[in-house]
């Protein structure tokens, strides 16, 4: 039996996924709709993380961040709790590399592997099982993992030991954050300069500008107004945190970083922090006084 907890955004669509491929899986989340959704796909639900790992072979998780992933393993009623020797528990959360290194060496003294596994590919990836999915694990647990990883992903790669998916996903994510913080002002001054939005992204998805922001963001987010997430504000927020950390941490700048840090910063306190990341771009609009909107 596998285990999922953590059934948001991305969560209840991989552990669809693994339901659809026919797996037995039993999940947890502290919002009993989302566990009332999987049960409607044919899932049980565990009354704690302590009580499915004591009868699962694999546990997944796919939580907010790193004190919640550190709670769900080490926590009274945590994974480690409940864990028999032989526990495959494999994070797909992206949080501080720091954090999965620690939790993996205190799991492999009671006898359990914890591996990172962070993915890529937004939600739209994460329904059709076409996840990227970066793994830092011993090349034993990478073909141990693999199997599983396969139902919800389809370019799987070993990055290297534990913590490596993780720092990978950071940078990538400091990347795709700075990208989306650029093309809100982009599109924006565009508009502001007289340009239709769908003139903008027509030429400019074809041209040396674009982006995965652009391409990812704009017909569903940008020019529809819509904001639901998709990947919250928070999200990015908490991920750009966490490459500002790893910066610190191996003694170098980080400029670009820091800067869309701020920008996110200034959507969390206009009250955006639980919308689409692409929710950034009302900054911009506000500044400007129009809107990336097709009519
Ligand atoms: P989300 O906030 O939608 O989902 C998190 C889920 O965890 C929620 O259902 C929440 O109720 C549950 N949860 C919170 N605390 C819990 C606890 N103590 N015990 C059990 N369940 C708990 O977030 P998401 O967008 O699904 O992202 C999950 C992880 O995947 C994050 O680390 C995020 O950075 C990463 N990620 C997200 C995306 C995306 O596009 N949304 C893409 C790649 C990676």
């Amino acid at each position: 039996m596998i285990g999922f907890i953590g059934l948001g955004a991305m969560g209840a669509k991989m552990c669809a996924n693994l339901i659809k491929k026919g797996h037995q899986v039993a999940v947890y989340d502290v919002v009993p709709a989302a566990v009332d959704g999987m049960k409607a796909l044919g899932a049980t639900a565990a009354a704690s993380p302590a009580a499915m790992a004591a009868n699962a072979e694999v546990v997944f998780t796919s939580l907010p961040n790193s004190a919640i992933v550190e709670d769900t393993m080490l926590g009274a009623n945590g994974i480690l709790a409940g864990a028999k020797p032989g526990l495959f528990v494999i994070d797909l959360s992206s949080i501080t590399p720091r954090v999965i290194q620690k939790l993996a060496k205190i799991a492999a003294e009671k006898g359990v592997d914890l591996i990172d596994a962070p993915v890529s590919g937004g939600t739209a990836g994460a329904e059709k099982g076409t996840l990227t999915i970066m793994v830092g694990a011993s090349e034993a647990l990478f073909a141990k993992a693999k199997p599983y990883l396969e139902c919800i992903g389809t370019k799987i790669d070993r990055i290297g030991d534990v913590g490596a998916g993780d720092t990978v996903k950071l940078v990538n994510n400091l990347l795709f954050g700075c990208n989306m913080a650029a093309l809100a002002e982009a599109m924006v001054l565009g508009v502001k300069a007289g340009l239709a939005p769908r003139t903008l992204f027509d030429i400019i998805s074809k041209s040396s500008g674009s982006s995965y922001a652009l391409t990812a963001k704009y017909e569903n987010f940008f020019s529809k107004g819509n904001f639901q997430p998709g990947f919250m504000v928070d999200l990015e927020y908490k991920d750009l945190q966490l490459a500002i950390d790893t910066a610190k941490d191996v003694g170098m700048p980080l400029l670009f970083g820091n800067m869309a840090q701020q920008v996110y910063e200034a959507a969390r306190a206009k009250g955006y922090g639980k919308e689409d990341m692409s929710a950034i771009v009302k900054l911009a609009e506000e500044y400007a006084g129009v809107e990336v909107r097709e009519q």
